[in-house]
């Protein structure tokens, strides 16, 4: 076997002689050499294997707050990366080039686990982030690589849209500090036309991190005019939240550019946005945000509390710091929801690309 294809453990064999892939809900059932749905899973030699382990398209230190996580290490620097392929098929994909690809001629880096956990280290970044396509896809190779940051201090960020069957799910989340997940829409009918899946496995995802793990959560909807961002919906998607995952889970609602199989859709007006926050914040939802629109009042954190101000962003900045301790609001001394140092990180807005042949 060549070094990037690895065996995996998320499939039976059924009596018809295929193979099914138990690790998504698509359950691909596969003939020899037939690739997943996902096209980086594979059946080879009457088993499953992962075909990219250890290739990525590229390594890039971002602000925490693109992910964006809003609550874990504000101001912190992130190591990010991605691999290819992935394992729904959403026609407004802002990553499609990476997501979609057929070949694998853009994962020109490869990086051992250890050598992104050095990497990240070395740089001063607070956290590695399994992003631009989903890490489920590469559960055997993101896991390794959550180890190995582990071992080195170093946190690990999934941003994902969770569409994962239950037993690859635990072992996925047993071992990650954070997670932004997508919640694309809150109806079956936009999950199946538009993203080709469904809907309850997510729901389920987004459970199980909150109730069974520590892991930091947060979640993020694209809005796309006359798609997903009617009132009703966004009246039940946010009830939804509180009522099964709390207030205390930050939102983003962002902002769709046309983009992949959705050209001709017009982009979302920034008031849709700051509609969806209300609605949020109106249900009960502690912390709303819009995202992707120059909007330094809707992408700030205000005390859920008193509310005021505790930490000021334009963009990906942050302008004011009203946090002491660890989260703790330095006017009327309520806890924040999240993940805080004592101190704010001082990455900024950078984008710095890493080249991981320096660490091979
Ligand atoms: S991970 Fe890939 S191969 Fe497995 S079921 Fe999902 S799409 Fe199919």
């Amino acid at each position: 076997m060549p070094r990037d294809v690895v065996a995996t453990k998320f499939w039976h064999a059924l009596p018809d002689g295929r193979i099914q892939c138990d690790l998504c809900p698509r359950y691909c059932k596969l003939q020899e050499g037939q690739r997943g749905m996902c096209f980086v899973r594979a059946r080879e030699s009457d088993a499953i294997v992962l075909t990219t382990y250890g290739r990525s398209s590229g390594f890039c230190i971002d602000p925490i707050e693109k992910k964006p996580l809003n609550h874990f290490y504000p101001g912190s620097s992130v190591l990010s990366f991605g691999t290819a392929g992935c394992n729904l098929a959403c026609r407004f994909c802002q990553n499609w080039d990476i997501s979609k690809s057929r070949e694998f001629s853009s994962l020109s880096d490869r990086a051992s686990p250890d050598a992104i956990a050095r990497a990240a280290k070395e740089h001063g970044c607070k956290s590695v982030a399994f992003t631009y396509n989903d890490p489920v896809i590469f559960i055997e190779y993101a896991i390794d690589v959550a180890e190995a940051c582990r071992a080195r201090g170093v946190k690990t960020v999934a941003v994902t849209a969770g569409y994962i069957t239950a037993g690859p799910r635990e072992e996925l989340y047993r071992i990650l500090d954070a997670a932004n997940v997508d919640l694309k829409a809150f109806t079956e009918r936009f999950y199946e036309k538009i993203c080709a899946g469904q809907i309850a496995p997510v729901l389920e995802t987004l459970e199980y991190i909150k109730r069974e793990t520590d892991v930091w959560l947060e979640l993020t909807t694209l809005l796309i005019p006359g798609k997903n961002d009617s009132d009703t919906e966004l009246e039940e998607m946010t009830q939804w939240v509180v009522e099964h995952l709390g207030a205390d889970v930050p939102m983003h609602f962002t902002a769709f550019h046309p983009d992949w199989k959705m050209l001709h859709h017009g982009p979302t007006p920034p008031a849709t946005l700051t509609r969806a926050r209300s609605i949020a914040t109106g249900n009960g939802v502690r912390y709303a945000y819009t995202g992707n629109v120059h909007d330094p009042s809707g992408g700030s954190t205000y005390c859920h509390a008193c509310g005021k101000l505790v930490i000021g962003r334009d963009g990906y900045e942050l302008t004011e710091w009203n946090l002491v301790d660890h989260g703790q609001c330095r006017f009327c001394g309520a806890r924040v929801a999240g993940v805080f140092d004592p101190e704010p990180g001082t990455w900024g807005q950078k984008r710095i690309p890493v080249r991981m042949a320096d660490y091979a």
